[in-house]
This record gives structure tokens, sequence and C-alpha cells, in this order.
């Protein structure tokens, strides 16, 4: 196959060859169940809570069994939502999520709605921000759960999260976290932002896929809702998948290693394609480009006049990926509830581009991309006769 330029590495990322190093013994010689007395069980116990502990001391856990070992984002999500929710029989009760969390966060916050609870979505301003001021607004005194990711998948935007769990706790309230995009990229530590709960994802840490964990504080209360063997201090039962736990952990060590060469490189390189982009497509707009809290990966442009679609194939027959942020879901185009929350008007939230860099991305690339992308928008632009009205449109707005 021929080699892809990959610019989604905020949809996943590649694991990395030496975590594939450390998982394999686990798949091979030291297969022991981590629940099992004899000598192999133990040694399986003893990696699985190194890995825990790595973890617990990445994100400064005050201790390791507050790490439980998940499939991932979305169960974390779904873990955190519903079981601290439901914790100690609890079936009523307002829960405020911010209007752009991931669907893993909103998808059980809507089921729980619709089963007893109150459902508040909390708009975040144009700027891509949650600002502290609008949850305290919105903050009641039943309310029992607030969910405002850390970092927005979509544009990239890094949320006020300890002013946010500041505002929340001043109302009795928890507060958890989605921070599967930015564990490893930036500083996280759930002592000093003083959250609750907060999920993550392994593969968006060049870890493998099926791999995350949720991050649940101490004396938090907390309904699992997989029982069975007991494992996980009877939050997360089944049998721990020990080579992706000690991958995942693998991942967030070097992640942590190499963050402080990492993240201006990445840094560079996403400003480059930023003024590039914007300097050679004319009309194109940087979302939430006011934000100066942001991820060193993600960008996210609108291109007028074009179908992130349309725009996205060209770009893979030429063997780059990207993602865009309406998706073709049952034949129908959905504009991105992301780009929706943060005003961006439907006909633009439809040719929005996301491009995002990472550990295996050069300057090369980022280049290869702009070179590829100005005919294609020239070309789809021109066969869109829509296209000067969709300008009007977009000058009047911005008159
Ligand atoms: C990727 C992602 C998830 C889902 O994680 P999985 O491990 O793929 O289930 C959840 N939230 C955010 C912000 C993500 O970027």
């Amino acid at each position: 196959m021929e080699r892809t330029v990959y610019l989604d590495y905020a949809a996943t990322t590649p694991a990395d060859q030496r975590v594939v190093d450390a998982m394999l013994p686990f798949f091979t010689e030291r297969y022991g169940n981590a629940n099992s007395l004899y000598a192999l069980g133990r040694d399986a116990a003893r990696a699985l809570e190194e890995a825990r502990e790595t973890v617990a001391l990445s994100i400064n856990a005050a201790h390791p069994d507050e790490v439980i070992f998940t499939s991932g984002g979305t169960e974390s999500d779904n873990a955190a939502l519903f079981g601290i929710a439901t914790a100690g029989g609890r079936s009523s009760g307002h829960i405020l999520v911010s209007a752009f969390e991931h669907h893993a966060v909103l998808e059980p916050a809507h089921w729980l709605g619709k089963r007893g609870f109150e459902v508040t979505e909390l708009m975040p301003r144009t700027d891509g921000i949650v600002h502290p001021e609008d949850l305290a607004a919105a903050l009641r005194d039943d309310t029992v759960l607030v969910s405002v990711m850390h970092g927005n998948n979509e544009i990239g935007t890094l949320q006020p999260i300890a002013e946010l769990a500041r505002a929340t706790h001043e109302r009795g309230a928890l507060f958890h976290t989605d921070a599967a995009q930015t564990l490893g990229k930036v500083d996280f530590d759930v002592q000093a932002l003083g959250i609750d709960a907060a999920s993550f994802s392994g593969h968006k840490i060049y870890g493998p896929k099926g791999t995350g964990a949720l991050y649940l504080r101490k004396g938090v209360r907390f309904a699992p809702y997989l029982m069975g063997g007991g494992q996980e201090g009877r939050r997360r039962s089944g049998t721990q998948n020990l080579p992706g736990n000690v991958g995942f952990a693998t991942a967030l060590t070097l992640m942590d290693a190499e963050r402080p060469a990492e993240t201006p490189r990445l840094t560079g390189l996403r400003d480059r394609l930023v003024g590039e982009l914007l300097g050679h497509i004319e009309h194109a707009r940087l979302n939430a480009a006011e934000a100066t809290m942001r991820l060193p990966h993600i960008a996210n442009f609108v291109i007028p006049g074009v179908e992130g679609e349309a725009m996205l194939l060209h770009l893979d027959a030429a063997s780059i990926a990207v993602s865009t942020g309406s998706a073709c879901s049952s034949g129908s185009l959905k504009p991105s509830h992301v780009l929706l929350s943060i005003g961006c008007p439907v006909e633009f939230a439809h040719g929005s581009l996301r491009v995002s860099v990472g550990r295996f991305t050069t300057e090369a690339d980022v280049d290869f991309l702009i070179r590829t992308l100005v005919p294609v928008v020239q070309r789809l632009r021109s066969m869109n006769p829509m296209y000067e009205k969709t300008l009007a449109a977009l000058t009047g707005q911005q008159g």
C-alpha cells in the first residue's frame, strides 16, 4: 500500500513499536490471570499493579486504586455518567454536560434524561470555551454531576477544568472530565485540577485500541455496571486485559517522557499548517481561533463553498487522511454538533476540515496536504453553483 499521509491523529494513532514490544510477552510467556494465586498469576498481578501505578503516578492520583482499567474512552465516559449518577440507587437529579461533549458522554446523559434525571446541555461560547460563570449560573441545588471535556476532539480548545470543578463543588455536585484527547499531550494532574473522575483512552496516545482507564477519586460513590468476578476493586468486573493495560501504561510513559520536546514540535507543525492553509485558501477560517488555551495537535477549519465529504474523498485519492465535521450517517449529511455549539452556521459547518498532527508527522506531510488541497478546493468551488451566495452570506456575517 502507498504510504498514507496520516493527518487524523485525533481519530486514532498507530501503536508505537516500543508499546507493542512491551506488550508482547504478556500474550505468550506471561499469560497468567492476574487473579490466580500461583506464580504465573502473581506475576501477572504484579505487572498489572505496576501498570496501574504508572498511570496513577502520571496523573498524580492520590492512590493507585483510583485508576480503573477499562476498554477505552467510551466505556470510561459511560461508566462515569451511569456509575456516579445512579450511585446508591439514585434515580433522579440534575446532570449538566457541555453541548460539545463527545457522543460517549452525550448519549449516556440523554439516556439518563429519559429515565428520571434532568439533563441540561451547557453551551460553550463562540471562542470554544465553557466559561465558569456560565456553569455557575446553570448549576442547581439538585445538580448531582457535571461533565465537561478537558480538550475538545474537533476544535482542540482546552477547558478551564480547575475553575469549572471548583464552581461545581461549591454547589455540592461531582465533576467528571473526558480527557481522552488531552492525556499525555498536556500536563494532567487530577489533584491540581480538583476533579472527581476522568476518562482516558489508549489508542489516542500510541497505545493499543480497546484500552484506557477511568480515574475515580477515593470516596466518590459509584455503581458498577459490569458485574461478575469483582475485579478492579469491584468496580469493573472481567479478567483484566493485561497486555492492553501494560501497553496503555507504556504509551503514557512515552508521552510524558517526550512531551517537553514534542509539544513545541507539534505546535510548530500545527501553526505552519494554519498559516499555509489560511494563506492559500481564500475565505478559509480557523474555528475557535480566539482561544489561546488549545491542544498542540488539532486545527479545525471552515472552507466555505465546499462539502467536507467531497474534500475528504479528493484528499483520500491522494492518500491523505483527514477528517470532516459532517458525518454522513444514514444518507443524511449531519453537520458537527461541536461546530454548531460554537455558533458556526450550518452551511459552513458542512465544509469543515479537521487536521490533527502527531508523532510521525513531518513538515513535508503538512506541505503535501496544502499543495493537494488548494487545487481541490478551487475545483470544488468552481463546480458549486451556490458558492457566490455562500460567500455573500459569509461576508455579510463578518461585516
Ligand atoms: C476518542 C475519544 C473518545 C472515545 O474513546 P475510545 O477509546 O475510542 O472509546 C471519547 N472522548 C474523546 C474526547 C475522544 O477523543
